[in-house]
């Protein structure tokens, strides 16, 4: 692929493997495609600005691009690297093609030079290209300098800026130029990469090993590969993935995997087995937090969306993250994840960061299950057939209440909501016959719910019943007011929950 490869001489990963023709470019081919259509129909604009994250190819395209420009033997408007002309460029000696460092080079007069030199023709070439980085970094004057350069350009110079923050050139600047946003690369595009080259390399690795250090890179082809020759500087030749994430000091995905059967377990000895190895390990508990909201959101992606595409993990860690929520509801999943995203908020201002974080584990391990309102309906209308046990629609981990064997006695009714929120209200034992009956003939889908409503208050509003909603804590003790069920919560996402439900 390059030059470099032929030499013994130890070059880093992002070096050896940097594209040297537009085909190559990895991620960007909206971009390469405009460049190639350009140079073939000879369409050449005089300034582009590149723009985007760092290490996604911007500096390396600028380079391909006025290789492109200046090569005699253009191969299919890809530049051939063998002439005089793209082999000084890839030499970085080449006359024409001048490279600025914008952060160290952004004086006015810095840019006062630029335009003595622009008054020459170009060497050998048929066009002078300045190919300035960080081009955000110049100072106002410097740009104002630039300005007038820009609006007048000699036929032979081309610009080509690259920016990580465009929002920072000005709006003149940017107007005269063709500007091309550059992409954070895909996840999967760069785990092929690094398999490619670790193929090339006689480098054995997993699958899971490369999306570790993929994922690390955050969208990065130049990180994933300095990231890859950290974890081949540690593990050698042959990388385990156990290897890669104490090369990496990351938090193991078993941890969260332990978590979350703790969580179905109901196991608060474990819990605090798993803080306490969290905090020996010296793992940020920031991280930790955000990488359980993680774990939980994958899960439950892999239950209500067939597009797996958008957890970026490996196929045999998707198939175990679909395994894993068979354990849990959708609605026990919201919970959860509720619940982890408010702690990770504590946890920012907590003074003991330890113990938030083991309160946090803990009250996971002690949340009860939410048993959907069709459950719940569902239950009732057997029940009224039939009065054989309760079996929830949905396998949960979750001791499933057994409704009417239940020392206070429950029964369920519904707010008038439409469809499915868990909620489930206990009564007065001696209640128990004459509220069964009720619901069944009044209550048993959500319409009935909503027709049946008045018919409900007019029958228990008047027995000054306490309500507790079941597995809802987080509800304090609702009471009928002026026939409606009057809702108090600690949770404010609660609340919000059931007013959007009533509207
Ligand atoms: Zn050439």
């Amino acid at each position: 692929m390059s030059k470099d490869n032929q030499s013994n001489e130890y070059i880093v990963t992002a070096r050896k493997w940097r594209p040297l023709i537009f085909a190559d470019v990895i991620g960007q081919e909206h971009i390469t495609t405009t460049l190639k259509n350009a140079i073939r129909l000879k369409r050449t604009h005089h300034a582009y600005l590149f723009s985007g994250p760092r290490g996604i190819g911007k500096t390396t395209t600028a380079r391909i691009l006025a290789r492109a420009l200046n090569c005699p033997n253009l191969k299919d408007t890809e530049p051939c690297n063998e002439c005089e002309s793209c082999v000084s460029i890839l030499e970085g000696r080449s006359m024409d093609v001048i490279e600025i460092d914008g952060a160290s080079n952004n004086s006015v007069d810095d840019v006062k030079k630029i335009r003595e030199y622009i008054k020459f023709t170009p060497v050998t070439g048929n066009y002078k290209i300045y190919i300035i980085d960080e081009v955000h970094m110049l100072s106002t004057s410097a740009f104002n300098a630039l300005l007038k350069t820009l609006e007048e350009p000699p036929p032979h110079i081309i610009f080509i800026f690259a920016t990580t923050e465009s929002h920072k050139v000005p709006a003149t600047i940017l107007s005269r130029c063709q500007r091309h946003n550059f992409r954070r690369i895909e996840l999967d595009k760069i785990t092929q990469q690094l398999s490619y080259i670790a193929g090339k390399e006689s480098i054995i690795i997993d699958e899971e090993s490369l999306v570790t250090i993929a994922r690390k890179a955050d969208g990065s082809m130049r990180d994933a590969q300095s990231v890859f020759d950290q974890v081949v500087a540690y593990c050698g030749n042959d990388v385990d993935i156990n290897l890669v994430s104490d090369a990496l000091h990351l938090i193991d995905i078993e941890f969260y995997f332990r978590i979350s059967k703790s969580i179905k377990d109901k196991n608060i000895k474990e819990m605090f087995e798993i803080a306490n190895e969290v905090v020996t390990k010296g793992y940020d508990l920031q991280e930790c937090l955000s990488g359980l909201l993680e774990h939980f959101r994958n899960m439950l992606v892999t239950k209500i969306s067939e597009n797996t595409g958008i957890i970026e993990r490996s196929s045999a860690t998707i198939e175990r993250y679909l395994e894993e929520a068979s354990n849990f509801t959708k609605a026990d999943m919201l919970r959860i994840l509720n619940l982890i995203a408010s702690a990770e908020q504590a946890l920012r201002y907590s003074p003991q960061p330890r113990i938030r974080f083991e309160m946090a584990l803990i009250q996971l391990a002690s949340i009860d299950s939410t048993v959907e309102i069709s459950t719940l309906l569902d239950f009732i209308s057997k029940k009224k057939n039939d009065d054989s046990s309760y079996l929830p629609k949905e396998k949960s981990s979750f001791p499933v209440y057994d409704l009417p064997a239940q020392k206070e006695e429950k029964k369920t009714i519904n707010e008038p909501l439409k469809d499915k929120y868990p909620v489930s209200v206990t009564d007065d034992k001696e209640k128990k016959a004459s509220s069964y009956a009720g619901i069944n003939s009044k209550v048993l889908n959500a319409v009935d719910i909503e027709t049946g409503w008045a018919d409900f208050v007019s029958r228990h509003a008047t027995h000054d019943s306490e309500f507790i909603l079941l597995n809802q804590p987080d509800i304090i003790s609702p009471n009928f007011f002026n026939g409606e069920i009057v809702f108090r919560s600690t949770e404010k996402f609660i609340e919000e929950m059931y007013s959007k439900k009533k509207t």
